[in-house]
């Protein structure tokens, strides 16, 4: 009997990862839990999903790859059987989606913080990622776009060093790459919270101030919101045509006046007028043209 081929690249790749080798902390913790989970409930038929028997020729198994046994075939992998081939080539993809992985945890952390500071959120909600000490100011922060850590200026802020100051953090961020809190903007500099009211008064000065022969799509995400809208732009004599109501014909019928700029009835004097806003509600399936 033939011993077992192992796999090395695998565990070194595993080992790697526990060494935080990608250089983000939480990205670290995260795919070392899905390893461990995937590993937990391993079982021995789980290849079926990956690849077919040679013998089975019909039905979905037919897109899957053969099932590898045997050596490998190629020059470069003689040596190998072909199942630890496949294996080095699923570690090569494992480690460039890790890669993709730690990108996607860098750039939510970023809008987190981004979204937290504009939203004045800060009250007990924004640390500082190196010492842990509370952010009530965001003016005294700086944000690097790069991994998202939201840093003190007092004490872990260094304007020389393109290295992060948490020190599990292998990023790199260039001067252009460190957004001062002072210029991240608020929504709103004294209520201290955004009021649908005023976003919505801003789409309709936004609108008015456009030219009228400028058509507008206004996706609107929830029903109360686009009922709020509605009235909103007839309070402000705004024409606007809703791809939400009526059946699925009549949305038709709305979408090609609008597209073609026929005139339609206006909801306050019942006079004819084209309409400059085309309403959609991103909720319903036939915003998104499925
Ligand atoms: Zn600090
Ligand atoms: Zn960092």
């Amino acid at each position: 009997m033939q011993k077992t081929q192992l796999c090395d690249q695998l565990d070194n790749w595993k080992k790697r990862v526990a060494s935080n080798h990608y250089g983000d902390e939480e990205s670290t913790t995260e795919i070392v839990q899905l390893i461990k989970e995937v590993e937990e409930e391993y079982h021995e038929d789980d290849w079926v999903y990956f690849y077919r028997e040679k013998e089975n020729k019909d039905g979905n198994g037919m897109l899957l790859p053969l099932k590898p046994e045997g050596w490998s075939e190629s020059t470069s992998t003689k040596h190998l059987t072909k199942k630890v081939a496949a294996l080095r080539v699923a570690t090569t993809e494992l480690s460039r989606k890790a890669e993709g992985f730690v990108n996607h945890i860098r750039s939510l952390r970023f809008f987190q913080a981004l979204r937290t500071i504009q939203l004045h959120r800060t009250e007990g909600g924004l640390f500082c990622s190196k010492c842990s000490s509370p952010i009530p100011d965001p003016h005294k922060a700086t944000l690097l776009t790069k991994c998202g850590h939201l840093v003190c200026n007092q004490i872990c802020y260094q304007a020389n060093n393109e290295s992060c100051p948490v020190t599990t953090c292998h990023a790199l961020n260039r001067a252009y790459q460190k957004i001062p809190g002072q210029d991240l903007g608020h929504d709103d500099s004294h209520s201290g919270k955004i009021s649908n009211g005023s976003k919505i008064d801003e789409i309709v000065d936004l609108i008015k101030g456009l030219p009228e022969d400028e058509k507008v799509l206004l996706f609107v995400q929830f029903d109360n919101l686009h009922e709020k809208v509605k009235k909103a732009l007839d309070r402000a004599d705004i024409h606007y045509a809703d791809l939400n109501s009526g059946s699925g014909a009549a949305k038709a019928t709305t979408l090609t006046n609008f597209q073609d700029n026929k005139p339609t009835k206006t909801k306050l004097d019942g006079s004819l007028r084209e309409a400059n806003v085309l309403i959609l509600n991103i909720d319903d399936a036939s915003a998104s043209g499925r």
